[in-house]
């Protein structure tokens, strides 16, 4: 089966978060399945760099107004399409926005034409099936319905975090080159806009999203974000696959990055990795328990709740290591707390992928107080590196970790803690537990070997999509 999964980042070209590590792990999931996956991306400064020559496969004169072309070329060995269009897409930035954070005004005409290249190449390079990812891609399907009708393949549309939708005013709507029967409620129309994520939820023959749990909570007002309707619409059509990590990138046996690698039956060799990231972040060097955190710095993450107890954690003995970047109030609120906290609270702003490593392997317990969290993927990475995870019970994080109650400590499946409800008292109250777990350490032993021995490779969850892709191209 041959299937074109259409995702605005991948790694290791171009990330800004979980999507892009899915989407550059998803052919390499797929390929034992017999499943050929073909990986479409704007084709930005990087991608460009990283493509090399290409190989022009299709040119348009005029795609919503722009020239363009595609470029064929591989990405890890498996087949790479790149929508060529300088005057979308090579600029200085993200991939979303400026170098100041601020989206580029014309993003519905980039993601626009990046959709529309998608479902054009499906129909022409006879694809079994498009897969597109988030609204960057939402609105492909949308163009395989009403522009191509019998020929297109189907679709399967996956959110991996329903806050962003993508949605514009309803003045681009003739733009688009849909015909005046895609303005409707089943069709891109939401709200009196144009809703490019709502618009793939419709057109897709199924949906799907990263976890179990947020599959069901997206139900609901709280985290349907507006959406919750469309979803229960289309209740059997909505499915959640739980994200794998790349057992070649987050492996603490062979970890590059590093100082001392080690395994569950090594633990003690974390301890140099600890005095390193001790020593990298300007902490005061001791044995008691070093708290990490790897965040976008926003609400979604809980960030605003985790600044309010960092006085709770350093005074229970605590000390912390942050490596985040985001809002600006989330930054200063952190700073203050440092500075009042010398050598117990350490920062550091902006984005790193090494240091990300650096900090799982000698952490002792990582923070996710998310208020909702489609999948996740940093307290798989604590999972597998022994940095125990301390949770929100939602979404990802309540199906991949399983809290250190009575129950599961004495059967010795216990593989975090996880608490309920993000405020201060909750989550102070998960530190207070993770700390006293800390100090019996045979316990804390047998917690962290539970996680290291979970798998969370892409095996499982790489047969699921070959299997939902089996049944949605029979259908
Ligand atoms: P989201 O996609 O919502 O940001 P995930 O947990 O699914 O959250 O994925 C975040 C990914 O980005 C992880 O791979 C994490 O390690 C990485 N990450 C987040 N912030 C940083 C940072 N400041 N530096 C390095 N890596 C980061």
């Amino acid at each position: 089966m041959r299937v074109l999964s259409v995702a605005s980042e991948a790694v290791p070209l171009v990330k800004t978060g979980g999507l892009a590590d899915v989407a550059g792990a998803l052919p390499a999931a797929l390929a034992p399945h017999g499943v050929e996956l073909t990986t479409l991306l704007p084709g930005y400064p990087a991608v460009l760099k990283a493509l090399g020559k290409g190989k022009a496969v299709h040119s348009w004169p005029d795609l919503l107004g722009q020239k363009a072309r595609v470029l064929a070329g591989s990405l890890g060995g498996q087949p790479l399409l790149v929508l060529d269009a300088p005057s979308l897409f090579v600029r200085e930035g993200g991939p979303y926005g400026d170098a100041g954070g601020q989206d580029w005004a014309d993003n519905w005409q980039r993601f626009a034409a990046f959709a529309r290249a998608a479902a054009e190449l499906a129909v022409m390079q006879e694809f079994d099936l498009l897969h597109a990812h988030d609204w960057q891609a939402g609105l492909a399907p949308a163009y395989l319905r009403f522009l191509h009708g019998a020929k297109a393949p189907p679709s399967v549309m996956t959110i991996h975090n329903m806050a962003f939708q993508g949605h514009f005013g309803r003045e681009i709507f003739p733009a688009l080159g849909l015909p005046a029967e895609a303005w409707s409620m089943t069709g891109v129309e939401y709200h009196g806009g144009v809703g490019y994520l709502k618009a793939g939820m419709e057109a897709a023959n199924i949906i799907t999203t990263v976890s179990p749990s947020y599959a069901r909570e997206i139900r609901s007002a709280e985290f349907g974000m507006g959406l919750e309707g469309l979803i229960a619409s289309r209740g059997a059509r909505v499915r959640g696959i739980v994200n794998g990590i790349d057992p070649a990138e987050w492996n603490p046996a062979s970890d590059v990055h590093a100082p001392a690698q080690y395994s569950a039956a090594s633990l003690a060799r974390r301890r140099t990795n600890k005095r390193a990231l001790e020593a990298e972040f300007g902490l005061d060097q001791d044995d008691g328990p070093l708290f990490i955190v790897v965040s976008r710095l926003t609400w979604q993450k809980g960030m605003d709740v985790a600044v309010e107890v960092l006085d709770h954690l350093v005074a229970n003995g605590g000390r912390l290591a942050l490596l985040g970047s985001g809002d600006a109030a989330l930054v200063a609120g952190l700073s203050a707390a440092a500075a009042r906290h010398p050598g117990r609270i350490g920062l550091k702003i902006g984005y790193d992928e090494g240091l990300s490593h650096r900090m799982q392997a000698g952490g002792d317990a990582i923070l996710v107080p998310s208020r909702f969290e489609p999948c996740g993927l940093t307290q798989m990475y604590g999972l597998a590196y022994g940095c125990v995870p301390v949770v929100a019970r939602t979404g990802g994080l309540a199906d991949t970790v399983i809290d250190a109650n009575l129950a599961a400590l004495a059967a010795g499946v216990a593989t975090g803690i996880v608490f309920t409800g993000v405020t201060q008292m909750s989550l102070a109250d998960a530190i207070s537990r993770a700390i006293s777990l800390y100090r019996q350490p045979g316990v804390w032993k047998t917690m962290q070997r539970a996680g290291m021995k979970a798998d969370f490779s892409w095996a499982s969850s790489g047969a699921l999509y070959a299997q939902l892709y089996q049944e949605v191209v029979r259908a």
